[in-house]
């Protein structure tokens, strides 16, 4: 039986193509994802994610749990503006093979077996001033989500500490100029995304918004206890605007045990899709991979791994409705009505 075309909530091959050279639109062996093995899984679309790194992140620190690592030092507007135009020239540079898509419309076209969809997405607004006089910029180049932080703070808002076991409950919430951004973004019809996020932040954005709030990639709080996963109260309250929640393949993120263990099972995938579904309802479950930015299941592997993560969501029981929905359709519903067609 055929399965449906997938939307996936989160990549950063853009900043793996930035660092490490190669490219977006031929088939190669590198990394999770290029558009060839893109489309020989499914994936019609994904959010690519713009993300400038912090200076002086020593990865190698973060051991196994229990762990407990500060946010990650801020980067200035500057720095960050001129390097996420990098990033997103990148894009545009890739026109053709890959489509940077606008409207929801483009999307339905994508999944009809249109062009390969490539959604335009901060993770951390630090390249928008914080009077917003250059968002309008942003949105005018095909910005369509922004994810107010990273792990770090900045003039918006303030991350989420990395703790496992623990909550994101650290640190202050939304600035007057994050109220303000989260404002712009419901009124240019941009999708404002929780994840990385602090719980006073995820509150505030909650409190703030109209239209439905996402989480591109983040998990179930209750199946791993990791600070950058949602609580159940998170999860019904996203559910609540008429959001989603992209699973993050992120193995961290995935094991009961948090261990950075790549022989993770899909069934770990599974078990955050059944726990969100029992608490939001299965019309909030999206998928939000994380491709080329985690250490993801050996099982998965890279995007073509994705097909084998929709088998095992059947195999549990999810029938055709249910699984298109989780695959396209619920993230289909949120660009509807954030960019209103
Ligand atoms: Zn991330």
């Amino acid at each position: 039986m055929s399965l449906p075309a997938v939307i996936d909530g989160h990549n950063d091959t853009l900043l793996r193509v930035r660092r490490h050279g190669g490219s977006l639109v031929e088939r190669s062996e590198a990394g999770h994802l290029d558009v060839p093995r893109a489309r020989e899984a499914g994936l019609a679309a994904g959010f690519f994610a713009v993300f400038v790194p912090s200076d002086r992140i020593d990865w190698a620190a973060i051991g196994e749990p229990p762990y407990e690592f500060p946010l990650a030092p801020p980067v200035d507007t500057d720095h960050a503006a001129l390097e996420a135009a990098a990033m997103a020239d990148l894009l545009v540079a890739a026109e053709g093979p890959l489509h940077l898509v606008r409207t929801a419309e483009e999307v339905e076209r994508c999944i009809a077996g249109g062009p390969f969809g490539a959604i335009l997405h901060l993770e951390g607004a630090e390249p928008i001033e914080p009077d917003l006089s250059n968002l309008d910029g942003w949105y005018e180049r095909g910005l369509r989500s922004i994810g107010l932080v990273w792990s770090r703070q900045n003039a918006f808002a303030s991350g989420a500490p990395g703790r496992y076991p623990g909550s994101a409950d650290a640190g202050r919430g939304l600035t007057r100029a994050g109220r303000a951004l989260v404002d712009a973004c419901e009124r240019l019809g941009i999708v404002v995304d929780v994840s990385h996020l602090n719980t006073r932040g995820v509150r505030g954005v909650l409190r703030r918004a109209r239209g439905p709030v996402v989480a591109t990639h983040s998990n179930a709080h209750a199946v791993c206890p990791s600070s950058r996963n949602l609580t159940d109260a998170e999860l019904r309250a996203i559910a609540a605007t008429g959001g989603v929640v992209g699973i993050c393949f992120s193995v961290a993120m995935l094991r009961p045990d948090g261990r950075f263990d790549t022989r993770a099972p899909i069934a770990d995938v599974v078990r955050h899709v059944d726990h969100i579904a029992e608490q939001a309802g299965i019309d909030h479950v999206a998928l939000g991979s994380d491709f080329d930015g985690a250490v993801i299941p050996d099982e998965i592997g890279d995007v073509t791994g994705l097909p084998r993560v929709l088998e095992a969501l059947r195999a549990a029981g999810y029938g055709d409705d249910d699984l298109r929905k989780v695959a396209h359709g619920n993230w289909l519903r949120v660009l509807r009505e954030v960019w209103r067609g």
